[in-house]
């Protein structure tokens, strides 16, 4: 068995156990947690796998490949991997993502060590599966599109099982239906509900506006996302993108680059006065959240991300580099930022990336 089979087989039957997560809710939803949750842990070694096999092993150190082919050793956590995803793939699983993990994890961990005996009539406790099955797989589909060069050979998988997610989000109906006259009560008062991207329902509602850019909460599922209102670059009509990286337009079907977003968000005129001012919140900042450089611009109080959506509430400046950046800086004259090496690069030199 090559590495490649491990990878392969390990792949196969996380969407395998995934497939019966989403099958086997109607029937026996306690083992649809347990199985749903079980594939994205998969799916996450799966990943760390692509950089070395013994990554997935608990303690790498003492990792042995044929302990490790018997099934004889301790692998990692969701959040050891998470953490070894971010430290050695240098990708960064966002916090929004990997809490609709950690919610799953806890939520299975509970239907282990104690008995539910109702939920199979529970209609409520069946609502919360769905909705975390929901938000987790908008997650992790963005995530496994993300990783494509690495899960191509599972694009069929990955498809069905988006299928599959569209048809099991219809338990969610009834829910939807409950909060009907409350979702109308929101459109009158102006905050207009529109589709959710995890569940799909007319239920995803403005909870802050900051000019061209929405923070939705799902009524429904919970799920929150951004969205921002810009012109299409290439045909000047409205558009709205609700995801990050990177967008076609739905009228002239043109590519739209963060860099693009990053332009339309920018006022022009308030930015050229304030950094002719000395203001130099206005120059264009790196993300503390993606790395993207240069794709945070502020609107008003705040801090965007064009790249990955991130809202910042405040810019630091790298102390080595002065570059602004949204992350935490407090270390960078040694250690830099993520454009710059600081000064203990060798030879000290102020160089960007
Ligand atoms: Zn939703
Ligand atoms: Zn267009
Ligand atoms: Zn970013
Ligand atoms: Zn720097």
């Amino acid at each position: 068995m090559t590495h490649h089979d491990i990878f392969d087989s390990l792949t196969r039957n996380a969407f395998d156990f995934l497939e019966r997560g989403i099958s086997e809710f109607d029937k026996a939803p306690k083992y649809s947690v347990i199985h749903f949750c079980a594939a994205v842990e998969m799916l996450l070694k799966a990943r760390l796998m692509r950089e070395h096999w013994s990554l997935i092993v608990s303690k790498p150190d003492q990792a042995n490949l044929a302990k490790f082919m018997a099934g004889d050793l301790a692998s990692v956590t969701m959040d050891e991997a998470r953490a070894r995803i971010r430290d050695i793939a240098c990708e960064d699983i966002a916090d929004d993502a990997f809490n609709s993990f950690r919610t799953l994890a806890n939520h299975r961990n509970k239907m282990i060590h104690f008995f539910h005996a109702d939920v199979d009539s529970d209609g409520q406790a069946k609502a919360q599966i769905i909705a975390e099955h929901c938000r987790s797989w908008f997650h992790l589909h963005r995530l496994l599109n993300r990783w494509d060069p690495f899960f191509r050979d599972f694009r069929d998988e990955i498809a069905r099982a988006d299928r599959a997610m569209k048809e099991h989000s219809k338990y969610l109906r009834a829910k939807f239906k409950a909060l009907k006259p409350e979702l109308d009560a929101a459109r009158n008062t102006g905050n207009k509900p529109s589709a959710c991207n995890a569940c799909g329902f007319k239920a995803a509602v403005p909870d802050a506006l900051y000019d061209q850019i929405a923070l939705l909460r799902c009524w429904v599922c919970d799920h929150t996302e951004t969205q921002v209102e810009i012109e299409c670059p290439h045909c000047n009509k409205h558009i709205v993108i609700a995801s990050e990286g990177y967008a076609t337009c739905e009228h002239c079907g043109g590519a739209i680059e963060p860099e693009q977003v990053a332009d339309a968000l920018t006022d022009h005129d308030a930015a050229h006065i304030g950094i002719a001012d000395g203001d130099d919140r206005w120059e264009p900042a790196n993300c503390g959240a993606c790395d993207d450089y240069h794709t945070v611009v502020r609107r008003g109080d705040i801090y965007f991300c064009a790249n990955c959506f991130d809202v910042s509430d405040h810019v630091e400046q790298c102390e080595w580099c002065n570059e602004p950046n949204t992350g935490n800086m407090e270390h960078s004259y040694v250690a830099g930022c993520n454009h710059c090496d600081g000064k203990a690069a060798r030879g000290g030199r102020r160089t960007a990336k």
